[in-house]
């Protein structure tokens, strides 16, 4: 996938949740309460209601993006930018390249992409799809406490 690929598979906010609701739901989605497989989307509230418990379940929730303000589009640029480029590319210049001012969200998603994207491939795919884009939605398992030496 090159630039011109990305935005027109991706050109706004609501193609990419779009994309990651396809993507979770294609993925054997369960509710997080009951593990119920009878899921309603409601468009409005980006979310996902369980059938049998009536848990609600964030687009959102579970994934890489849990937690964080900024829209799914720019995690999926990012995604982009890591894969799409042969060197490293820096947080710095991925905030520069999705037009952030606040610097500290977009560090905190790209560790958390690199996290992710390192634990899945060992490296950095070097091909990148839809399934591409959106495997880092998965949800991760938590890193081991690592005991501080004192
Ligand atoms: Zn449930």
């Amino acid at each position: 996938m090159n630039l011109l690929d990305f935005y027109r598979q991706y050109p706004d906010e609501a193609s990419c949740e779009e994309a990651l609701r396809r993507f979770r739901e294609h993925h054997g989605l369960s509710c997080s309460q009951c593990g119920g497989l009878r899921l309603s989307w409601n468009l409005w509230h980006k979310s996902w209601t369980c059938m049998d418990c009536k848990r609600e379940m964030q687009l959102r929730s579970g994934t890489v993006m849990q937690g964080s303000h900024l829209p799914v589009r720019d995690w999926f640029a990012a995604m982009f930018l890591l894969t799409a480029t042969k060197r490293a590319i820096s947080a710095k210049e991925i905030q520069r390249q999705i037009g952030r001012k606040r610097y500290q969200p977009v560090w905190e998603m790209v560790h958390k992409l690199r996290d992710v994207m390192g634990e899945r491939d060992g490296g950095y795919p070097p091909l990148m799809g839809t399934w591409r884009l959106t495997r880092a939605s998965f949800p991760r398992k938590r890193p081991k406490n690592r005991k501080i030496a004192r």
